[in-house]
């Protein structure tokens, strides 16, 4: 089984607390880390032999790409950032999965190029430190706020 699945299974469920919406091809959630703050995950819907974005008929794939691209707008507009990262991997598992990062200058401190480039750049033991997960309160807020803005742009 897949993470993504479950914790798609916990959102059909009702038992996943990073849950904000469910649009027509995916889910979008908050990240458990919060290094980046506003960092949001949007989850295609469902897995099968679908790895890559080429797998999906043109139509779906356009749907897929352009609420992608209206989740990115929500994230920016609720959290700030001066500059969207986008990034489909799928090394950890293939389901397909967006990764949307707010970025704002000195997001990385001094690690890259003098502070600035990927946030893969920035080290993973930071990134993924208990330290940057939220709260249940700050969670709440945050969701809260992406579904605002994401309302609006729907
Ligand atoms: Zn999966």
């Amino acid at each position: 089984m897949c993470l993504i699945c479950d914790r798609i299974e916990m959102i059909k469920r009702g038992e996943n607390p990073y849950f904000v919406k469910e649009l027509d091809t995916g889910y979008v959630v908050i990240g458990d880390n919060q290094h980046f703050h506003g960092y949001t995950l949007f989850l295609y819907k469902s897995h099968g032999n679908v790895t890559e974005l080429f797998h999906l008929d043109r139509a779906e794939k356009m749907r897929f790409l352009e609420e992608m691209s209206i989740v990115a707008q929500a994230v920016s507009n609720a959290f700030g950032a001066e500059k969207m990262n986008y990034e489909l991997l799928g090394m950890g598992d293939a389901h397909l999965h967006w990764h949307l990062y707010p970025r704002v200058t000195g997001d990385i401190e001094h690690y890259g190029n003098n502070g600035k480039g990927p946030v893969w750049w920035y080290p993973m033991e930071k990134m993924y430190c208990d330290d940057n997960r939220p709260t249940e309160h700050e969670l709440s807020e945050m969701k809260q706020r992406l579904l605002v803005e994401l309302n609006k742009l729907l």
